[in-house]
């Protein structure tokens, strides 16, 4: 894995060949003055530099490479409600809860959907969603999301498909049944990033790209150092997510990297874009160790999954995920693939983000266990009002004991893909 202080372009993604705008913020140099300076421009530093900036303050954003190199400009563009690890932290503070827990489910969301409008932002932002049984155990599931639903006078359509439903609608025997909503969706997750870093910067955010962060001076007013120039600033937030080794005394051995990958297909003839996928939903299996796929706008099949916990790549991104495509569609053996691409999510033990603050000014928000296209938004603004002073809902996240596994990064990876087997064993039976 590269390490964060050499900078690089974008990977050779569908994403990339087909964003809005390269982005071409300067590299920093020289010394700033900032209330708050953001390191990585993904979509919780970007979230949190634009939830800020929109109140007024004076922000810094720092990007190693590019806006959105990151998860944020590979990712599935699935917008999936929820935050990993919600159910815990429901166990925990019981009923009470509940009804916190829900909105923050859906905040993501209401934050993404706000901003595409306000700030016309170009990502072909779509509602539908379905998450697909395999097997006749996960239908169960299926029920309870729906009467989940129900429970809280859900405000948009959703329902829960049969078998033969599930067939028609998404042209494959693969699965035994559906439950589709339309709060959720998918959306183009490069030009997602690069809009609201626009939109950021039209307020007044000062972006620089292609400069590392490479250390962090503590005081009353932390210091942020890059090659050429540093920040100063009242509040820092670190949004490095699964790439950043910065401050490992307080943050390693406590989220892991590990890679996800994605194969596009060439633009698919209509004939079987209606045979696979006639109402355009994001879909997502209900393993542990989720396949997940949906058609881009220019009607390409992008298609997702294996998770590599042990950090040991893949040494032909089509190869390990092409038959896992043509198992659920074989009626895709034919057509090209055109880009293949992996990217790297950050994995918490337990499975809640890891949020927090080091001598009080240094926050740091990361680790959605794959799961963050709409956590991100919730959390970066969870983590500007901790910023601005309000620190009830970051402490919620904040106060969670974080198991630290002793020993090297590595050995910790090496770990989690024990653990990760195990799951996997269980989706095959
Ligand atoms: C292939 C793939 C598919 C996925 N699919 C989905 C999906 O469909 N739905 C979903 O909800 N989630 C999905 N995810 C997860 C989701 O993309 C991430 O959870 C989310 O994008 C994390 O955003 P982030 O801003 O925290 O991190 P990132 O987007 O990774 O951004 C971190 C940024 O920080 C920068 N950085 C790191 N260190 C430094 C430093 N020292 N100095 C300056 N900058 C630094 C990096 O260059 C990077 O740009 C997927 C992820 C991957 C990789």
């Amino acid at each position: 894995m590269k390490t964060s202080n050499q900078t690089q372009e974008h990977v050779n993604s569908y994403y990339a060949a087909s964003v809005n705008k390269v982005t071409d913020y300067p590299v920093l140099e020289g010394a700033i003055k900032a209330d708050v300076c953001v390191v990585g421009a993904g979509y919780t530093g970007v979230a949190t530099a634009l939830t800020l900036a929109e109140r007024g303050y004076a922000v810094t954003l720092v990007e190693a490479n590019r806006v959105g190199w990151g998860a944020s400009g590979r990712n599935g563009g699935q917008l999936i409600n929820g935050i990993s690890g919600l159910a815990k932290i429901h166990k925990q503070h019981g009923e009470g809860s509940a009804a916190v827990l829900w909105h923050l489910k859906w905040r993501g969301h209401d934050i993404i959907h706000d901003w595409v409008e306000k700030y016309a932002i170009a990502c072909d932002l779509k509602n539908g969603f379905v998450q697909t049984a395999l097997k006749s155990r996960h239908l169960a599931e299926l029920e309870s999301y729906a009467e989940e639903m129900a429970r809280h006078d859900f405000a948009y359509k959703y329902e829960v498909w049969d078998r033969d439903k599930t067939r028609s609608m998404l042209g494959t025997d693969s699965y035994v049944g559906g439950f589709v909503n339309y709060r959720d969706g998918h959306l183009h997750p490069l030009n997602l990033c690069v809009g609201e870093a626009r939109a950021a910067h039209g307020l007044g955010v000062q972006i620089f790209e292609q400069s590392p962060v490479l250390r962090i001076e503590h005081g009353v007013k932390p210091k942020v150092f890059t090659a050429n120039g540093h920040i100063e600033a009242d509040s820092v937030v670190l949004a490095g997510n699964a790439y950043h080794r910065l401050e490992p005394k307080h943050l390693s051995s406590l989220s892991f990297p590990a890679g996800t990958y994605i194969i596009a297909t060439e633009p698919l003839a209509d004939d079987l874009v209606n045979e696979i996928n006639p109402l355009d939903l994001a879909v997502c299996d209900l393993n542990e160790v989720v396949d997940y796929h949906r058609l881009s706008a220019d009607k390409r099949m992008l298609y997702g999954g294996r998770c590599n916990y042990s950090g040991r790549e893949p040494s032909s991104v089509k190869a390990a995920i092409g038959p896992r495509m043509l198992k659920i569609y074989p009626q895709l053996k034919d057509a090209r693939i055109d880009y293949q691409w992996g990217g790297m999510i950050g994995i918490v033990l337990n499975r809640i983000p890891l949020l927090g603050r080091i001598h009080k000014n240094v926050y740091y928000c990361q680790g959605y266990s794959g799961h963050g296209v709409s956590a991100s938004h919730c959390l970066g603004e969870i983590t500007a009002d901790a910023v601005t002073g309000t620190l009830e809902e970051f402490d919620l996240f904040a106060s969670q004991k974080h198991f630290r596994i002793p020993g090297s990064q590595w050995l910790g990876n090496q770990l989690i893909a024990m653990g990760m087997w195990y799951y996997r064993m269980r989706d095959l039976l």
